[in-house]
């Protein structure tokens, strides 16, 4: 088990505890992968009697133990609920010494979590505080904008009562939504390089509708994982997260160490309005590591 569980660990209910321990140190070996089956999901319910929205409360301390936070050092968890069933954790992620827009926020962290393990969209995302402005429109990008919930400590009410007089998609034209499935096939790459098949299958699933620079990036650690992060475009356009912040956000979520970055690629459209190139080679230096390989196509 990663160490950053054993404390809130400790904090939880003795069934809650004793029915996570297996999950959170998976049979085979390897990383939690912060996420929840529908399956694990039932078990946990089965073993503390709580309710779906009790349970993801009381998990809460678990995904904010994921947060990387220097530079505030409040430390933020969210619980993303995919149409599938499956329970995605999201923590927020600064990096020291850097312009704050760096910044990944705990909704769009497990937002992220969702969107690459393959959900179309999120019914329910529970956060232990109250979603800032910026996560705000951020989410109303989502393919289910209109019927999602926000569940806080404190309280349970629709993403649009936070929204009022909101700005979204719709207001530039676009009917596309974040999380709706893309498939930008027209992007092509001759490489048998398992980095770039990934970062070209991620840029393929990228959501860009407003610049059309499709792009992703590939990370490839010393254990040897490769973790990917899509463009993640906004109708605001400053709440986009760009692919090098999810990346390395899904990454930490998945117990790896920033300062084992191996290898860096990035991948984008050439015929994109805009390029992430500048701001991803931005990132990783800030992290120290290797420099960004890159490709336009
Ligand atoms: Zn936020």
């Amino acid at each position: 088990m990663h160490p950053r569980f054993a404390k809130p660990l400790d904090t939880l209910p003795a069934p809650l505890k004793a029915a996570l321990l297996p999950m959170l140190e998976p049979e085979q070996g390897g990383e939690f992968n912060a996420r929840f089956t529908p399956e694990q999901v039932a078990t946990l319910k089965a073993a503390t009697g709580l309710e779906d929205r009790a349970l993801r409360l009381a998990l809460l301390p678990l995904a904010a133990a994921c947060s990387v936070a220097p530079i505030s050092k409040f430390f933020v968890g969210a619980i993303a609920c995919g149409l599938s069933g499956s329970w995605y954790f999201g923590a927020n992620m600064e990096f020291a010494g850097q312009g704050l827009f760096h910044s990944v926020h705990a909704e769009q962290s497990a937002i992220s979590n969702a969107w690459l393990g393959g959900e179309t969209g999120i019914s329910e995302i529970t956060v232990n505080y109250t979603p800032c402005g910026h996560c705000r429109q951020f989410m109303n990008e989502l393919s289910t904008a209109k019927i999602l919930k926000v569940s806080l400590p404190d309280d349970l009410s629709a993403l649009q009562s936070f929204l009022p007089h909101s700005f979204g998609p719709a207001d530039l034209d676009i009917t596309d939504a974040l999380m709706s499935p893309q498939a930008h096939d027209e992007l092509a790459l001759e490489s048998e390089d398992p980095l770039w098949q990934a970062a070209l299958a991620a840029a393929r699933q990228s959501y860009a509708p407003y610049s059309q620079g499709y792009a992703a990036v590939a990370l490839q650690f010393a254990d040897g994982r490769l973790f990917c992060g899509r463009y993640a475009e906004n109708a605001a356009f400053n709440p986009s997260l760009p692919p090098m912040q999810m990346a390395c956000a899904h990454a930490v979520l998945n117990g790896e160490d920033l300062a084992t970055i191996r290898r860096a690629v990035l991948l984008e459209s050439k015929n994109g309005q805009i390029s992430q190139r500048d701001s991803a080679q931005s990132t990783l230096k800030a992290l120290g590591s290797v420099e960004l390989e890159y490709q336009a196509v």
